[in-house]
């Protein structure tokens, strides 16, 4: 089987409401989301995504997904894409680095190796849990109240998972810390998620004013060097995700112990290939995971499923979906869907959704053998 045809495609996905991180000074109202479309030989076509959360949060452009495809599109036209591990060396061959412009190529060779074997992916890659999986919902409320409101609205339906954003001011992050858990229900899992919005100082401060509650917080500063550094001054468990890029990153976390959970998001790391070796360094390491959609349709969301469903139950905290933010839906309501704060399974062999080409438009560009 080769690659005969890439098709790309751009299209604008409105959040619903704006989205601001970093204290204010970031503010997200779309996304720039590339669908990648591979024809083949055989007649099997592949699908894959990629949406970054804008281009200010980290390094991550979505023009440079298109010119990066641009790039790497004659290292893998011919290439038989279900050798996953050949289009990823030809990738890395023709374009080093630019992680996030690869990922919807991989997402979309292991939709055909699916299709083609006759199994869901997530089967594919050694077996995929049938367990539905919580869906974490964001809470980026401010004030001690507003995060209750928001909390008790997800609760209403059905979500038992929460990201909560902190990173603001100290004093009010110490409050809403402390609140959310006094109303904490039973088995509810809570992630506060600091957004790399303090510095080493700010970090301390919450950690040791929160001791007590044993909660864990999510990219409480700017890197891993700082991570580092204030590792031996606290007792608060971590869980890493901007600063989880590269396997190398994987393997520095999990050898110097510089955190409890893996937040892999799929888009940023470079799709499921490169995702399933930080999966194993974290399950060989006693870590556990969080599997996200970087952001995007519910293509992306499906895409973190299926590794979700390859972590064994008990080392799985959640998924994160972007679904419910954005306000158009390229796949006509196919594909996994939030039921009661969960995703299950698709059971289609390969990804288990496609987009609609007509909610797509026209390429804006096409590459042929
Ligand atoms: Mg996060």
């Amino acid at each position: 089987m080769r690659i005969t045809k890439i098709e790309v495609y751009k299209v604008d996905l409105p959040l619903e409401h704006p989205y601001w991180l970093s204290g204010g000074r970031l503010k997200f109202e779309c996304l720039d989301a590339t669908f990648v479309k591979l024809e083949t030989d055989a007649g099997i076509i592949g699908w894959g995504e990629g949406t970054p959360w804008g281009h200010t949060y980290v390094p991550a452009h979505g023009p440079g997904i298109r010119a990066g495809i641009e790039t790497m599109a004659p290292f893998i036209l011919g290439l038989d894409p279900r050798k996953v591990l050949e289009v990823e060396r030809a990738m890395d061959l023709a374009l080093p680095g630019h992680l996030y412009a690869k990922s919807p190529v991989d997402m979309a060779c292991w939709d055909i190796a699916g299709q083609a074997a006759g199994l869901t992916i997530a089967d594919l890659m050694g077996g995929g849990s049938r367990t539905p999986k919580p869906i974490a919902s964001s809470v980026g409320a401010k004030t001690v109240d507003e995060t209750r409101a928001v909390i008790d609205r997800y609760r209403q339906r059905g979500y038992v998972a929460h990201s909560v954003k902190i990173g603001g001011d100290v004093e009010r992050d110490i409050a809403r810390v402390r609140d959310v858990e006094n109303m904490r229900k039973p088995g509810e899992i809570i992630l506060y998620d600091v957004n790399r919005g303090w510095t080493r100082q700010q970090a301390l401060r919450v950690m040791h004013a929160t001791e007590d509650l044993c909660v864990t917080f999510e990219q409480p500063t700017e890197s891993l060097d700082d991570i580092a550094a204030i590792r031996p001054l606290h007792s608060a468990p971590v869980s890493v995700d901007e600063s989880l890029v590269t396997l190398q990153d994987a393997a520095r976390i999990a050898r110097d112990g510089l955190a409890e959970v893996f937040g892999i998001k799929l888009n940023r790391v470079g799709g499921l290939t490169k995702a399933a070796r930080m999966r194993d360094i974290a399950l060989a390491h006693g870590i556990d995971i969080f599997v996200m959609a970087t952001g995007g349709s519910v293509l992306a969301d499906t895409e973190a499923l299926h590794l979700a469903a390859t972590i064994p139950d008990q080392n799985i905290r959640a998924v994160w979906a972007c679904q419910d933010m954005i306000t158009v839906d390229v796949a006509n309501g196919r594909g996994p869907r939030n039921i009661d704060g969960h995703l299950h399974l698709p059971e289609e062999p390969g990804l288990g959704v496609h987009p609609d080409e007509d909610a797509l438009g026209d390429p804006v560009a096409i590459y042929s053998l």
